[in-house]
């Protein structure tokens, strides 16, 4: 059955019961026949890109040799040039695609596409399809996107423009004829193409035919409630009509130049709307698309995004884009952020395996101050390129990422994960992250231990994969409300995990609670405490969470490491004082099953974690980990401060990345300067059967002092700036 034929069944019968009955995968395994395309020649040989994103009055006005300089300089080995879509910088022929008015009777995009070509450079043309002008308007009403009020939308920065139907004609035939003619006159080595996923609900005439005869749905939905069956219905036609965009434009574009591909702008984490696995088998290399802070962020979020594209992208290059500016709602798109943030930023992807690409809007420069620390670090890239080019994540631990629990239970789930990513940053556990319907034996093979941040929307089969990978030896760890719901967010009577978990749901969720705690438990029989409790031997009690699910225990558990103390008042006062200050109520549920070990905390201690930062959750979810993994890890990292660690294996050599994230700023991100760290021991396990030939620290260009025994080299490192690597020949 194919997706489309799912949206035609769901509509006609209850569709919770229906949709429950096609996990993703049978769904996915009915078309992927049909898609992975052949990868380009060029695909893998860049390794630090460029991009210059012209102004509509750049021509005449910005020097085109400056720009080629700089790419030289830099050591850029790719670059990305503006082409056309709202703006076209070459004398198009396609009605209706808007030349730059400045552009008389240039060719900006030639121009620049031949210079880089001399250079040597792989060149993508970028095309942009979200805005356009009223002579199309005027000429072409329906290419235009309606709100729900039936109103065609004016552009929200630029009100002289329209905002454009990502789903309908202006898409699927404007937009591949500039594609053709930009392939046909330049043969670039493939078109990127910005914002092509639309500006939001879109109830135009098409949309709302197409939807009805994909759906059997009347109606667009007007609701975001997931569990609405139009809703839903609606979340998977999107992407059906989006990776059906993909493959015309990529189809058309390979039959003008077979060595070629289209780059749509797209992808990420669980909260990412498109499906990140079949983005992996479509696209043969992708740009992750986090230029830079907003907000709240951490210093790790370029590099977790680099691990969110990897999960579902194996192998397949990986570039990461970064802004030289401040990236905030206000996007001061001309601005430039200090160099220490710029390094950092970068320095966290390329740990990460990201292929580093900046990106500058406007030929002409408001702000130079970023020219020389863009320079500085590509040129340091490009001499350590050898060590950059990975062939696999050594890592032993895997951070699973749901899309469908964002989608159809809502996208609160990333509070979870982001607090176990931050533990598992200051643990300096190296890590991948692992994408939920990618859980068969072949993808997790590399990895000893699973963990599941409330990944709350779990299929059957992957239940069952679940299974299998804990009885093949594997350790999980699970938080909250993991398996609670079906893949389509439908909730379950009971756990879909239970028999692992060894609990049963009793029906409740307890919270928000306020003033609770856990209690601390010695084991009666040895006098012990359990080795998850290690780090806080002088604690009786810590704090609890702010929700937890009601369980029961199916299975014998040994004494348990934790048990609850229930809210008390926490006001007036007089009145602060427990009610009950010991239960026998499991707070954490610990199991073995032959060489695997299974972790289940029924509260969020994640979520709470990144909310609160409690060093005493810290303390708890670093220790499932180790207690989870029963292994000696491939590297452990010894000495003050908070790193990010990675460990890679190239074709002759091992690599362990530390970047150091040490900074009364790290939290928000706005780096003043860079603060080293003092001395670092660094414990690597050698893979078996290799040797180590020669030891490098990149950054500080010297060979350590180094102590060798059976499989394991001990590397001394004096000091690290932002960003060190230990280089292994083997
Ligand atoms: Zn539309």
């Amino acid at each position: 059955m194919t997706r489309r034929e799912f949206l035609k069944t769901t509509s006609v019968a209850g569709a919770a019961v229906v949709v429950g009955q096609l996990p993703w995968p049978r769904l996915h395994a009915a078309e992927a026949s049909a898609v992975t395309p052949s990868t380009p020649s060029w695909v893998d040989k860049p390794m630090r890109w460029a991009q210059l994103t012209l102004v509509e009055d750049d021509p005449g006005k910005f020097d085109p040799q400056f720009w080629l300089d700089y790419f030289k300089r830099t050591r850029s080995d790719a670059v990305c040039l503006s082409a056309g879509g709202c703006v076209a910088y070459y004398p198009t022929k396609v009605p209706f695609h808007h030349r730059s008015a400045w552009l008389g009777e240039r060719d900006v995009f030639g121009e620049l596409l031949a210079g880089c070509r001399k250079l040597g450079m792989v060149v993508i043309a970028r095309t942009d399809p979200h805005a356009t002008y009223d002579d199309v308007q005027v000429a072409h009403p329906d290419w235009i996107a309606v709100d729900a009020s039936g109103q065609p939308r004016r552009h929200w920065a630029s009100p002289e423009m329209w905002v454009t139907c990502a789903l309908g004609p202006y898409n699927f035939e404007f937009m591949t004829e500039v594609k053709q003619e930009i392939m046909s006159r330049y043969r670039p080595d493939a078109i990127f193409i910005n914002r092509w996923d639309g500006s939001g609900m879109c109830y135009c005439e098409h949309c709302r035919k197409n939807f009805r005869a994909a759906s059997g749905h009347d109606e667009l939905p007007r609701t975001n409630d997931p569990q609405d069956p139009a809703r839903r219905a609606y979340i998977l036609w999107r992407q059906q009509r989006l990776f059906d965009l993909w493959r015309l434009w990529d189809a058309e574009v390979r039959k003008i130049n077979p060595d070629s591909c289209v780059i749509p702008n797209t992808g990420g984490g669980a909260t990412s709307s498109l499906d990140m696995q079949r983005i992996g088998e479509l696209a043969p290399t992708l740009i992750a698309d986090r230029q830079a802070r907003r907000g709240l962020t951490a210093p790790w979020a370029n590099g977790k995004n680099g691990k969110e594209f990897r999960a579902t992208m194996g192998r397949k290059p990986i570039v990461g884009i970064f802004s030289v500016g401040v990236e905030e709602p206000y996007r001061w798109k001309d601005s430039v952020q200090s160099e220490a943030e710029i390094r950092l930023w970068v320095a966290d992807g390329v740990a990460n395996g990201l292929r580093p690409w900046f990106t500058k809007f406007s030929g002409v420069l408001h702000d130079r101050r970023w020219l020389k620390p863009v320079e500085d670090i590509y040129c340091r890239y490009a001499r350590w390129e050898k060590y950059l080019r990975n062939e696999c994540s050594l890592a032993r631990v895997g951070l699973v990422y749901s899309q469908q629990t964002a989608w159809f239970c809502g996208a609160k789930v990333e509070d979870h994960t982001l607090g176990w990513y931050q533990a598992l940053i200051e643990a300096r556990i190296p890590f991948e992250m692992v994408h939920d319907r990618l859980l068969d034996a072949a993808h997790l093979t590399p990895l000893k231990t699973l963990i599941l941040p409330n990944v709350a929307a779990l299929s059957e089969a992957q239940c069952a994969q679940l299974r299998a990978f804990a009885e093949r030896g594997g350790g999980l760890i699970a938080t909250y409300e993991t398996s609670l719901y079906d893949e389509w967010g439908v909730k379950r009577r009971d756990f879909g995990l239970g028999d692992l978990f060894g609990v049963t749901f009793k029906g409740g969720i307890d919270g928000p609670m306020q003033n609770s705690y856990l209690r601390l438990e010695t084991d009666p029989t040895t006098g012990k405490r359990h080795p998850l409790l290690a780090g806080l031997e002088d604690a009786r009690r810590i704090i609890n969470g702010a929700r937890r699910v009601e369980v029961e225990s199916t299975r014998p558990f040994l004494h348990p490491p934790l048990t609850l103390i229930p809210s008390y008042p926490d006001l007036p006062m007089e009145k602060v004082y427990p009610r009950v200050s010991q239960t026998d109520v499991p707070q954490v549920y610990l199991r073995e099953q032959g060489p695997g070990r299974v972790v289940y905390f029924p509260w969020d201690i994640d979520r709470t974690f990144w909310d609160v930062l409690s060093v005493d959750h810290f303390k708890l979810l670093r220790n499932a980990v180790t207690w989870a993994t029963n292994e000696d890890p491939p590297v452990t990292v010894t000495g003050p401060g908070v790193l990010d660690v990675t460990v890679w294996r190239q074709k002759a050599s091992l690599t362990v990345h530390l970047v150091n994230l040490t900074n009364p700023m790290m939290m928000k991100g706005p780096v003043r300067e860079l603060i080293p760290i003092s001395e670092q021991k660094v414990r690597v396990r050698l893979p078996d059967g290799t040797q180590a030939k020669r030891v490098r620290l990149l950054a500080a260009e010297k060979r350590p002092r180094v102590e060798r025994s059976g499989q394991y080299l001990s590397v001394t490192v004096p000091a690290i700036l932002d960003h060190e690597v230990v280089a292994i020949d083997l």
